[in-house]
């Protein structure tokens, strides 16, 4: 099979093929190992195998991969050995005898599915939750491949899944998705960093993590996160009606309330969702913030953004207060088992460096195309 036809089946793309065999040998990758995954990919099941199991994983802590064709098995003392950590004493259940070995042990077989039991431990937690955070200071034609991919993500979504919508240019607009009748959006200052307590009591969805029936309450009244099923023509709505902001006086960036938008759709996930539910912030951006929390650069473009050069040199005035304002980010989301991805389909420089904390803290995603 060559690589475009597993490309297919898998929807699985990787700058390299094969694994490097030593540790300098990965080291001298210029490209870095990685993988690009297509969500929503449809699986072939008789090529892609959907395990109704748990992957087995390397009892190593700091390791985890899973059983894979890679992995080496030692029926005699019903052990694997992993070849990622090369850990030896993982156990292999003996059930499992030479005649039936599991499928991720086919040497066909390099990517699975698995189909994980419910989790007891995560009984409660309510649907996943994803907020749409949308960029509206994004030019015109920009705007309009974003707004077409989004909608068709929220048209491939399980109707459980929970929704809500953020935009921002100098404004952040949480939209409620649950108002009947014409369009309703909760407007934030941009250049304010409210506490997220105040914005969940702006929005009216903040509720005790210590009382079951507040939060019962808070959750009934709360109409910005929403089942697609109840919010599918709300949301879809809101965002095939979403404008370019793009617009400013000769001589000025965009103001991008990015950081603004972020902490709000962090506070709302707190406001609405029990601690052991988590989330996903998925932020769609196409330039630096120029207002407000996490300041990358002012408007004046004659005030250029920070090179490179200058982040080395540490000649960057705003950087400080931009990577401490993103350290109480990253701090919220661990505290909440949220994850945020950023997305940032731009030639422009969107101010990865001052963003990026969070992405170290808690292994998010960050797309720059
Ligand atoms: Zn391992």
């Amino acid at each position: 099979m060559d690589f475009a036809e597993l490309e297919a089946v898998e929807g699985l793309r990787w700058p390299w093929h094969s694994w490097p065999p030593t540790p300098s040998a990965a080291e001298a990758l210029v490209v870095p190992t990685a993988v690009l995954c297509t969500p929503l990919h449809p699986t072939a099941p008789d090529l892609l195998p959907i395990l109704p199991y748990p992957p087995l994983r390397c009892a190593s802590r700091s390791c985890a991969a899973t059983l894979n064709p890679f992995s080496r098995v030692n029926h005699a003392s019903a052990r694997w050995s992993c070849s990622f950590c090369g850990a030896t004493a993982n156990p292999y259940p003996r059930h499992l005898s030479p005649d039936a070995i599991p499928a991720e042990l086919f040497p066909t077989h390099s990517s699975v599915e698995y189909t994980l039991p419910p989790d007891p431990s995560e009984a409660g937690g309510g649907p996943p939750a994803i907020v749409f955070v949308i960029d509206a200071a994004t030019d015109g034609d920009g705007l309009a491949a974003l707004k077409a991919e989004v909608l068709r993500v929220v048209q491939g979504l399980p109707e459980s899944v929970r929704v809500a919508l953020v935009t921002f240019a100098a404004s952040v607009w949480v939209h409620d998705l649950g108002f009947e009748g014409c369009a309703r959006v909760v407007v934030f200052n941009g250049e304010r960093e409210l506490e997220s307590d105040k914005i969940q009591q702006l929005l009216g969805v903040r509720h005790s993590r210590y009382s079951k029936l507040a939060a019962l309450k808070a959750t009934e009244m709360q109409r910005f996160l929403l089942p697609v099923s109840e919010c599918e023509f709300s949301i879809t709505s809101a965002i095939e009606d979403l404008t370019s902001m793009s617009a400013c006086p000769r001589g000025h960036r965009p103001l991008r309330a990015t950081g603004a938008a972020i902490s709000t759709a962090i506070a709302l996930l707190e406001g609405c969702c029990s601690s052991n539910s988590g989330g996903r912030i998925i932020v769609f951006t196409s330039g630096p913030t120029t207002v407000g929390p996490g300041l990358v650069v002012e408007t004046d473009l004659g005030k250029a953004i920070r090179s490179h050069r200058d982040i080395f040199n540490g000649n960057v005035p705003l950087i400080e207060k931009a990577q401490d304002f993103y350290k109480k980010v990253a701090k919220r989301l661990t505290d909440n088992a949220l994850v945020l991805d950023l997305l940032a389909c731009s030639l422009d420089q969107v101010g990865a460096a001052e963003l990026s904390n969070w992405l170290y803290r808690v292994n998010e995603f960050m797309w720059i195309i």
